[in-house]
């Protein structure tokens, strides 16, 4: 896991947001390879084990190393996918769960951005990417990330809020067709396998703030 990861990682558990304290017992230059991470809100704590970061709890730890199955991704998906996360420019970090991170090492040439692997196996990961093991949220802070593509297996409407919640303003979020939008995004587009959304202000909460005001 890569130290910098440490900025935008909040505790998943059901309370307001939270940073988390690390110990770290080894690293290899930035990146953490065994450490223990510690919430003061609520007390949990979770792993970093060989480099992979695991915020599941001992009932999800299952599903979440389960092996990624479905095709390959072709150079023309995932120049496509490049496209839709549209985040070419960005230095947060891109998001790619389940059977997505199967583009990611592809990915990686094409956009500079730090790769988050979520749930996503042993599949090859690009150099400096992390691994994590999540249960039924993203455990990220607020405005953090640039872009999430959440695969059919992870696309629960818990899932998907906490992904619009850790998205920046402008981000965007990719998830199956069928998969309903959380509330704060707005369609960029759709096609027969997934739509698009872009984050407005109003799933951090901006919105709310004015609606309330007289
Ligand atoms: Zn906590």
């Amino acid at each position: 896991m890569q130290r910098d990861l440490l900025d935008a990682l909040r505790c998943p558990g059901d309370h307001e947001e939270s940073w988390l304290v690390a110990m770290v017992h080894v690293a290899v230059g930035s990146d953490l390879r065994d450490a223990e991470l510690a919430c003061p809100v609520c007390g949990a704590e979770y792993r970093v084990t060989e480099g992979v970061a695991y915020f599941t709890a001992p009932t999800e730890r299952a599903a979440a190393d389960a092996p990624v199955d479905g095709d390959p991704f072709s150079g023309d998906m995932v120049v496509r996918l490049a496209a839709l996360l549209g985040v070419s420019e960005s230095r947060h970090p891109v998001v790619l769960i389940g059977r997505y991170a199967a583009a990611g090492a592809a990915l990686a040439a094409m956009v500079e951005a730090p790769q988050l692997l979520v749930n996503a196996g042993l599949q090859p990961a690009a150099e400096m990417a992390t691994r994590l093991r999540v249960g039924d949220r993203l455990p990220f802070g607020a405005h953090t990330l640039a872009a999430v593509a959440v695969d059919a297996k992870h696309a629960t409407a818990a899932m998907l809020l906490s992904a619009a919640h850790a998205l920046r303003v402008g981000g965007r979020l990719v998830a199956p067709v069928d998969a309903p939008l959380p509330a704060g995004v707005r369609e960029l587009a759709r096609d027969a396998h997934e739509w698009v959304a872009e984050i407005t202000a109003r799933a951090n909460g901006l919105v709310e703030l004015r609606r309330h005001a007289p």
